[in-house]
């Protein structure tokens, strides 16, 4: 039994180590069976094939894309409230939904023009959303 942190050798009955000072099992730079350094995140010990007990990170999703189970309610907030950019707010991107305000409110003095080319961009993004294309981008404007 190794020290995980440290990687100096500790008894079964011992709780932290003599050496670091660190509870037993903490620690994640040294295998706790062979003391020997396993590679940063390795899931088994690169010497005694041990495994580490340390979980991988988990692969980062894809920040882009709309998670599957949240594709349907932001379609339909798309279809519905979409000229108010509601869908937009929902996935944070303030910067359209603000873009589609100002374009509706517009309308009030451009006889409806900005709010029809805010209509047909939340229509192309209504339709990106229920194909999985949508790429959700909190920089962009449109
Ligand atoms: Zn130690
Ligand atoms: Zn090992």
């Amino acid at each position: 039994m190794f020290c995980k942190h440290c990687g100096a050798e500790m008894n079964e009955f011992q709780a932290v180590c003599l050496n670091c000072g660190v509870k037993k099992g903490d620690g994640m730079r040294f295998c706790a069976y062979c003391g020997k350094e396993p590679a940063m995140y390795a899931r088994f010990c690169n010497n005694c094939g041990a495994p580490t007990g340390i979980k991988p990170p988990a692969p980062a999703k894809d920040p882009n894309y709309l998670a599957g189970n949240e594709m349907l309610l932001i379609a339909l907030l798309c279809f519905f409230v979409g000229g108010f950019g509601v869908h937009n707010f929902v996935m944070g991107e303030n910067k359209k939904g603000a873009a589609k305000l100002i374009l509706t409110f517009c309308g009030l003095i451009s006889c409806g023009i900005t709010t029809i080319a805010c209509a047909v961009i939340t229509l192309i993004e209504f339709v990106n959303i229920l194909t999985d294309k949508y790429v959700v981008n909190t920089e962009k404007w449109f």
